[in-house]
This record gives C-alpha cells, structure tokens and sequence, in this order.
C-alpha cells in the first residue's frame, strides 16, 4: 500500500518511464543519485545503464524490498530524509546527476535544500507538480513568473522537458505532473554579493506583486537607484528578468 504522508504515487506507465531515462541518458562512470526510488520504477532501468546507483529513500519498508533485489556493490542504500541529506560526499571528483520522482509535498524545500550544495550538482531530472514546474521554468512578464523562478533560475538553467498525465501513477495524483531539468550554472551569470539579502529583495518585491516595483521595494530601493541601472521603476515585480534583481540586490545590499 502507497503511503499518503511519504506522497508515495507509484510510477507504472512504462512508456513515460522510458522517456524519462532516455532523457537523463545516464552514462557508464557517471554518478547517479535517486531521490525516493521507491519500488524502483525508475531504479531497475537506470541500474540497466550504470554499474552503481545511490539512492536516498526514507521507507523502511520500500528499503527491504530494494536490498533483497539488488547486490550491495550495484545498490547504495541511504536510510534517510532527503530534506537533511548531505549529498557532498558522494560527489567525490565527479558531479552529481540527481533524479527524482519526488514527493509533491516536499519538492520546493528540497529543490532549495539541493541548491544549497549545488556545487556538487551537475544536473537534476525531477518529476513534479506540472503546476511547479512551470513556475520554476517561467519567463518574465508571464503569470507563473515569481520568487521560485527568479531564485532557482538565479542558480540554473531550469528546462521544462514534458508533461506526464495522472493515469502514469498508482495511485494516480490529484494534479498533472511535469519533468523538469535544472542545470545549476558552472559559472554565476550574475553573481549576487549577497544571496541572502537578494532572497529577501524578491521575496519582498513578490509579496506585492500588482505594485510598480518601486513602491513594492520603497523600503529597500532608492528611487533613484532604478534610473542608475536603467530599470524602468514603472514596472510590476513579475516584469523584472534575475539579472534585473541581483542588480537592485547589488546595488542596495
Ligand atoms: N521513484 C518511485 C516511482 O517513480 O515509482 C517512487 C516515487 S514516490 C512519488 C516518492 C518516493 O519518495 C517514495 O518512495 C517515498 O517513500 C519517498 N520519500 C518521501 N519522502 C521522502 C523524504 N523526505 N526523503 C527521501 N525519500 C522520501
């Protein structure tokens, strides 16, 4: 039986499950990391493509069945919440491509508990909220633009990949599910001094989100401090691109 609490939704279509590793095409000497694999929809066939596989699940129970199918050498079995784990050393000299047909519960936390250690991060392959992942993938001046997308996108390179119907889960979820690849940058494009004090600018700037940002910001930004980096102050929060936040962050930090 699926546990609710650990928003266990089984995948069992076997032509989305394809398409999925097809697009994480994991190569032979790549480090691979699952998040909740689970009965090991996803697991099997990427095991079917690399020699070793580390796998972060918290159900006792979901473990068992995992250990008695696979040998120690192929399978590395975390016990844990992957919400407190530390993912920095398994990297060793290799990035980590991470994968995941994640809880809906905890994706946000976790997308932001991974880019805490996102060096160590070469990509994600996450299932998600369709819902989410369109945030996560918008584009200024459109209505799933807000803090998600700035502050992930400030770390990635986030693309939306495809979307997965309900019927591909058992049980099947209330929502549509997408899957979404997040690049961390190798480089910060715009390197913010303070990542912090930029979280909180945006958050700020969202919080009033039909305001021109110049009244949604008066308590951080100068007036003046728009016209210097030839940002139109006129504009609503969720017409701002990342590099136009970690200016104002830059500016006024
Ligand atoms: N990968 C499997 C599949 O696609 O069929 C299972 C996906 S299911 C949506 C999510 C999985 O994450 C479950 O196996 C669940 O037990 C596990 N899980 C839930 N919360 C977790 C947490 N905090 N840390 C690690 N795993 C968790």
């Amino acid at each position: 039986r699926a546990r609710k609490r650990f928003g266990q939704h089984f995948l069992h279509d076997p032509g989305i499950i394809d398409r999925l590793v097809r697009t994480v095409a994991p190569m032979a000497g790549q480090k691979l990391v699952e998040i909740g694999p689970g009965r090991g929809a996803l697991t099997y066939p990427l095991l079917e493509q690399v020699a070793h596989l580390d796998v972060v699940e918290l159900d006792r129970d979901l473990i068992h069945l995992l250990r008695e199918a696979v040998p120690e050498e192929r399978l590395t079995i975390h016990q844990a919440d992957a919400l407190r784990f530390d993912f920095r050393p398994l990297a060793g000299d290799l990035k980590l491509r991470v994968v995941g047909n994640l809880p809906y519960n905890i994706s946000t936390p976790l997308i932001f508990h991974l880019l805490e250690q996102a060096e160590v991060i070469g990509d994600m392959t996450f299932m998600l909220q369709k819902e989410v992942v369109d945030r996560l993938t918008a584009a200024p001046g459109t209505g799933d633009y807000g803090r998600l997308s700035v502050m992930v996108q400030y770390h990635c390179q986030a693309d939306y990949l495809f979307f997965v119907p309900p019927g591909a889960f058992q049980p099947p979820p209330k929502v549509d599910s997408a899957v979404v690849r997040l690049t961390p940058h190798a480089t910060a494009p715009w390197p913010a001094r303070d990542p912090v004090y930029l979280g909180k600018l945006v958050n700020q700037a969202f919080t009033q989100r039909r305001k021109a940002v110049r009244n949604a910001l008066k308590t951080l930004v100068e007036p003046d401090i728009f016209d210097a980096l030839g940002i139109d102050p006129g504009l609503r929060p969720d017409h701002l691109s990342v590099a136009d936040y970690v200016a104002l962050a830059n500016a006024t930090g």
